[in-house]
């Protein structure tokens, strides 16, 4: 598939770099095939990308909830529209699954739908006021323009879900998408712009973050930043921002742990275990990366393990029945790799693999499926690997695996397998994680769940459901003497 070169929506037009210079978007499945370009904005075209957003986002404001909301949900009948085609540039780009890039599609449409469907919500609340003559009320407001940072792994997905409340909620959004997969975020804002967003109410900036990110975040008409992405940057971000008045929200790296205890019901828990850590190659913030076993059935859970990676397919997205594609780059394969060598100079055991075929070993940045026995000193117990890996150690007690669980600077996600309700509860009171499962997977979590991890992984604020508009709005408390 070859799309070309898309532009950048500046303004409610279409435009390239100043500089005339693109960024090559390559297929993750080919040995670098170029698929399109995208500019390569420099800090030279923030300064238009900004201005355009200050006035959009007093349009915005001006526009109302329910007109805003009917918008939202003309985009999203748009999304499902235009499914094939965001598909398969999902699937080109970034290497997903065509089952996975299905899901992310419908998943990114009902973001749209659900935030549409809340213009109705209540913005504002009446208060009791002891001065006669007097109405006072609290209004929920935009806070004017958002700057969303997002990464490649959920390349339509992440946008969508900053977009939809921030937009809902009147304000204007600056958009920088990760330069791996910028495409199928460049898609979504001709999709906005096509379902009748105001000029200057979305700008969207392809570049290398490393070359405009300081242009970006330090812009004055900047209210808030919501990042998605690794811990290194999004703490940097943080710094940078501290003092300024500029909200942060920021969801970032992963090292989410499945507990199996030994009443679990193994033969439901694998097949989860499986999907929470291999689906979308390992490449999910949310994906499982350690197993905490109990040791009286450890080797009923390794032999289980082992038959069902045996069944795993390692394809190119667009291969009918392919459990896994590519992973983003040669770059993150190499990465990945590096660190199952470590692990295994460290000496963690290779419980299995599922093997590549001959042309996945020749062509593409594929990488097989990788069991590891490891104990809990090595660094890929604490290193988020953001691969198809799953590192595996083994617990006496229940209290150990809690302990396991939280041994950790991140605390994004965690799941237990047990059919003991008392023990179920145990966990959940007990992880210190953002986002917590029984007898499911660390991933999967739906549109209107709160989302977002505790210590490194997160920052006070949640995405999703009501709880994003929190952050995406601000209180003004008015009083009106009306006698
Ligand atoms: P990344 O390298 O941190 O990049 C994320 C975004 O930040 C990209 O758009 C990137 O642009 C931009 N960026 C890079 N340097 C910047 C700077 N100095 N200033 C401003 N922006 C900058 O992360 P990634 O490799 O794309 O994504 C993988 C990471 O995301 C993993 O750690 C994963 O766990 C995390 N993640 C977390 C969640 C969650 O909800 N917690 C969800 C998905 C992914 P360029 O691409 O141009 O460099």
């Amino acid at each position: 598939m070859t799309i070309g070169l898309v532009k950048n929506l500046v303004n409610g037009e279409f435009v390239d770099a100043r500089s005339g210079t693109t960024l090559d978007v390559s297929d993750p499945a080919t040995n670098g095939e170029i698929i399109g370009q995208v500019p390569a904005m420099g800090p030279e075209d923030l300064d238009e990308v900004f201005r355009a957003a200050v006035e959009g986002a007093k349009t915005w404001k001006a526009t109302g909830h329910l007109e805003r909301g009917r918008i939202l949900l003309h985009t999203a009948s748009l999304i499902r529209e235009h499914a094939e085609e965001l598909i398969a540039t999902i699937v080109t780009e970034m290497g997903k699954t065509r089952a996975e890039a299905t899901g992310e599609v419908g998943k990114s449409a009902e973001f749209f739908e659900y935030y549409g469907g809340l213009a109705r919500l209540p913005f504002g609340e009446y208060l009791p006021d002891a001065r006669p003559g007097t109405f006072a009320s609290q209004i929920r407001e935009p806070i004017g323009v958002v700057l969303l940072i997002t990464p490649w792994n959920d390349p339509l997905l992440t946008p969508a879900r900053k977009l939809a409340p921030a937009l809902l909620a009147g304000n204007a959004v600056v958009l920088k998408p990760a330069s791996e997969t910028p495409i199928i975020a460049l898609k979504l804002a001709e999709i906005l712009h096509e379902a009748g967003l105001p000029a200057g109410v979305l700008g969207t900036v392809t570049g290398r973050g490393a070359d405009i990110g300081q242009k970006l975040t330090s812009h004055q008409g900047l209210r808030a930043v919501s990042f998605t992405g690794s811990t290194e940057i999004g703490i940097q971000l943080q710094k940078e921002l501290a003092g300024t008045g500029i909200r942060v929200q920021t969801e970032m790296g992963g090292k989410n742990a499945a507990v199996v205890l030994e009443d679990a019901d193994l033969d439901a828990a694998i097949p989860t275990i499986i999907a929470g850590a291999f689906a979308q190659a390992g490449q999910r913030c949310t994906a499982t990366s350690r197993l905490i076993v109990q040791r009286s059935v450890e080797t009923e859970v390794r032999s289980k393990l082992v038959a069902a990676m045996a069944g795993l397919k390692v394809a190119s997205g667009s291969t009918p029945g392919a459990s896994l594609g590519p992973v983003v780059s040669k770059k993150a394969q190499q990465q990945i790799q590096a660190h199952i060598s470590t692990a295994v100079g460290q000496g963690a055991e290779i419980i299995a693999t599922t093997p590549l075929g001959e042309e996945q070993r020749q062509t593409g940045a594929f990488v097989e499926p990788t069991l590891l026995g490891i104990s809990p000193d090595l660094d890929i117990w604490r290193d988020e690997v953001f691969g198809p890996v799953l590192a595996m150690t083994v617990v006496d007690t229940v209290e150990e695996a809690i302990n396991a669980v939280n041994d950790s600077a991140y605390g994004l996600s965690s799941a237990v397998f047990t059919k003991d309700l008392g023990q179920a509860f145990a966990f959940i009171n007990s992880v210190d994680t953002g986002q917590v499962s029984v007898n499911q997977p660390t991933t999967g979590w739906d549109i209107h769940h709160p989302f977002g991890g505790f210590k490194d992984s997160g920052s006070p604020f949640k995405e999703q459901g009501l709880e994003a508009l929190g952050f995406y709005t601000r209180i003004k408390t008015a009083a009106i003497r009306t006698q």
